[in-house]
């Protein structure tokens, strides 16, 4: 198979029909399991792993939603030594009433009430096709109402605090009627306001320049002159020595205070304090976000609660402001960061850090909407809304679509809802020759150090636990491993089962409010020795490997002094593929590689050329936005985010796969670009001239209208599955927006090369072609 062949363009149904086979396979499995691991087949020594270069990961969703998983109403059975939880993969001998544990070897018995089992009447535990299961919790279902403190910028224009108002209380009167509701507001000052107070509403004004602990908040705010009363159970929480009055009087039952919150929002004034010309307004979300935590601390520990914040403009006051009110200090660039002249950088992300460990050891959520033209500091909040496993979403404006329709979407309760959950615990098992370098996605370590912990860590690691205090149906975490065995004797290369065992366990509170355990488990096939490239490049599923490399580049990137990213994937491309390749050495044209790999050359191009490593392009706000999606995402989107998907229209045929590339532009196609964040309607330049001209109108020109009409249905689809919602562009060709089509494109006709074809376009761009890089590649891989 030549490089020709390889050169298509992929993503949503761009797959040659060999190729789309593979995947089916490998989502297949995701299909049962929730997960998608870079190798199906493990390399079975620490040696062998390593010259597989893409690291022994696994990208897992642990709520992922399966309309025919069994919830079984009983408590799961565990192996008295190593506490995993029986599963399909365990031995059973029926005679003796005894279960061997596939982790640790370990002989158990089954209790009383498994005494009916037999090889015809199994628990659905152990059906082979039960590798996922969930158990339900055997207590009452907890009623524990969920808890939403709203924290809300107020030193924004006018025009942009009625759009916030307006979609705050559209999104009150989605709220369940049982969740409890807090609002904090913030500007130069930030205000805690009573909800309870019953007709005059009362705020509490706590200044914003300092931090405050929860201490000094609870005294502020006369919690301790109503006499505590012994807990009652009746609110959540009722703990700390807190009566449920005093906690009645900041969050209120969203039924209860649906009235009282829009009265407040109406009555919301800009803040009062006059912003002089050559300065920043004065905006405290670090003490605002701080205040909300101790607040939800004091009030609900342990229990659900989200603190939805809603950001329009850069931290300037107080702990976390990311650059001072003078405008004539710039905010951080990449190129500061880089250089490491941002000066309130690390002291904000320090106290964020400081943030982060507060909620998740409440087991609270921080969601941020930013929704400004400038940087409002997410760069700096990453670390707080990724370890608590928060919504994020940043837009140009509060009255942009994509924060409206993506807040709308976070209540919305119809069948495409994110399915929000809490109080999460992740932890896993694996066999003893497999050890867990850590998790790149939305959690935290719970510092649960054991024999399972490699000495390398990556992301949240040193541990094999992590605590998810928000998590939903789409949030997808990396795991990295690491293969241990040194060498493997013969006698146990020809052993027929090279078995390696994972096994993820979820304890998280699902929407309805009780607790459940997902328990997935998993067994994979090891190889080692002469002969065992075949059997690797089997397994090897090229879509999950390009993510877990974007996840890893990410984090190194970020972590990592001097690191090149390019260097660093180059270098592991070639390796691959000097590797895995079919060739003479040094004969550049007799390289070729397996359908099995070779879409990942072309995923490794556009990852290169991706907003992940081409950061200075954007902001570091924007980068750390890219970034945390990525990080939560599934393998199918992240694809997207790596290599977009185009789509042709014409009358010429149906509309079909494009290459990703400049050649695709023509004057009478439309093309539908989808790079995640961004979906892109491009209109030749004739389509453009049509439309202006209003054929579509004419009865004559129905043809015309339908075409016109199917990239547009085709993007809403897409919009409607997605969280954030994306934002659409629609375009002319040789417009200013076609700027988010052409930086997307392969550069195969660029300025500096000759005979692009008539009607089409040319890139202006010194980046290399894929036809270059590939040429490259061949020429480094076969030395
Ligand atoms: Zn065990």
């Amino acid at each position: 198979m030549g490089w020709i062949e390889l050169g298509l363009s992929i993503g949503r149904l761009h797959y040659l029909h060999k190729e789309k086979r593979i995947m089916a396979e490998f989502m297949e499995l995701e299909g049962q399991d929730g997960v998608r691991m870079a190798w199906n087949v493990v390399p079975g020594t620490k040696e062998e792993a390593s010259n597989c270069v893409v690291p022994v990961s696994a990208i897992y969703t642990p709520i992922k939603p399966f309309p025919n998983m069994s919830v079984l109403p009983y408590a799961p059975l565990r192996c008295r030594n190593c506490r995993s939880v029986l599963n399909p993969f365990s031995i059973v001998d029926f005679a003796a009433k005894i279960w061997i544990c596939p982790f640790c070897f370990q002989r158990n018995h089954f209790p009383a009430h498994y005494a009916s089992i037999s090889d015809e009447n199994l628990p659905a535990e152990l059906f082979p096709q039960y590798t996922t299961i969930e158990y339900q919790s055997t207590g009452e279902a907890s009623s524990v109402p969920f808890v939403f403190m709203f924290v809300v910028d107020t030193n924004i224009i006018e025009e942009e605090m009625a759009f916030l108002k307006s979609a705050l209380s559209q999104s009150i009167s989605l709220l369940p009627d049982n969740s409890l509701v807090g609002l904090i507001t913030f500007g130069t000052l930030v205000h805690v306001h009573e909800l309870g107070f019953g007709t005059i509403p009362k705020t509490y004004v706590l200044k914003g320049s300092k931090d405050i602990s929860k201490d000094q908040l609870l005294e502020q705010m006369n919690f301790f002159l109503i006499k505590p009363k012994p807990p009652t159970g009746v609110v959540a929480g009722a703990r700390d020595g807190l009566s449920s009055e005093s906690i009645a009087r900041f969050l209120l039952p969203a039924s209860d205070c649906e009235f009282t919150l829009n009265s407040i929002l109406d009555e919301l004034q800009k803040d009062p304090w006059a912003i002089p010309a050559d300065q920043r307004a004065s905006r405290c979300t670090g003490t605002a976000l701080s205040v909300a935590a101790s607040l939800l601390g004091a009030c609900v520990p342990g229990s659900g609660a989200r603190i939805l914040s809603f950001v329009g403009g850069p931290s300037t006051e107080g702990p976390g402001a990311i650059v001072s009110k003078n405008l004539s200090e710039p905010i951080r660039s990449h190129k500061d960061l880089d250089k490491d002249s941002a000066p309130n950088y690390h002291k904000a992300v320090k106290f964020y850090e400081g943030l982060a460990k507060q909620l998740v050891i409440q087991g609270h959520v921080l969601d941020l909407f930013a929704c400004a033209l400038d940087q409002v500091g997410v760069a700096e909040l990453k670390v707080a809304v990724e370890r608590t496993g928060g919504l994020v979403v940043l837009a140009e404006s509060f009255g942009h679509s994509v924060f409206k329709d993506s807040l709308r979407r976070v209540f919305r309760l119809e069948d495409k809802e994110l399915g929000l959950s809490s109080n999460g615990i992740f932890e896993i098992n694996c066999s003893k020759d497999i050890k867990v370098q850590g998790i790149l996605g939305p959690c935290a370590s719970l510092e649960k150090k054991g024999p399972l912990c490699s000495d390398t860590i990556v992301g949240q690691g040193s541990t094999s636990a992590w605590k998810m205090c928000g998590l939903d149906q789409a949030t997808s975490i990396c795991l990295i491993f690491d293969i241990v065995k040194k060498e493997i004797p013969d006698a146990m290369l020809q052993s027929s089962n090279n078995q390696f065992y994972f096994q993820f366990l979820t304890y998280y509170q699902h929407s309805t409010g009780e607790m459940r355990l997902r328990v997935t488990s998993l067994s994979r096939r090891w190889v080692a020795g002469p002969g065992s490239i075949q059997d690797l490049i089997a397994g090897f599923d090229q879509e999950a490997a390009a993510v877990v490399m974007a996840r890893l580049v990410s984090f190194k990137m970020e972590t990592e002094a001097e690191f090149d990213p390019i260097r660093w994937l180059d270098k592991a491309l070639i390796h691959m593929c000097s590797r895995f390749g079919d060739y003479q050495k040094d004969s550049p044209s007799t390289f070729s590689l397996s359908p099995r790999l070779s879409i990942f050359p072309q995923f490794m191009f556009h990852l290169r050329r991706s907003q992940f490593v081409q950061v200075f392009n954007n902001s570091p706000d924007e980068t750390a936005y890219f970034r945390m999606i990525l990080n939560r995402e599934n393998v199918a989107n992240s694809v997207v985010m790596i290599q977009p998907s185009l789509i042709s229209y014409s009358f010429q045929s149906a509309p079909e796969p494009a290459l990703l590339d400049v050649a695709a532009i023509a004057a009478d196609r439309i093309l539908l670009l989808d790079s995640y964040f961004t979906i892109v309607i491009f209109h030749g330049s004739t389509i453009a001239q049509w439309r202006k001209a209003g054929y579509h109108n004419q009865p004559e020109h129905q043809a015309f209208a339908q075409l016109l009409q199917a990239p547009k249905d085709d993007a809403d689809a897409i919009i409607k599955e997605r969280f954030p919602v994306p934002r659409l562009v629609i375009c002319d060709q040789h417009g200013s927006q076609a700027r988010f089509l052409l930086a997307k494109l392969n550069p195969s006709a660029t300025y500096n090369s000759d005979g692009h074809h008539p009607g089409g376009d040319i890139i202006f761009t010194d980046d290399v072609s894929f036809e270059v890089f590939l040429d490259h590649l061949q020429r480094l891989a076969v030395q």
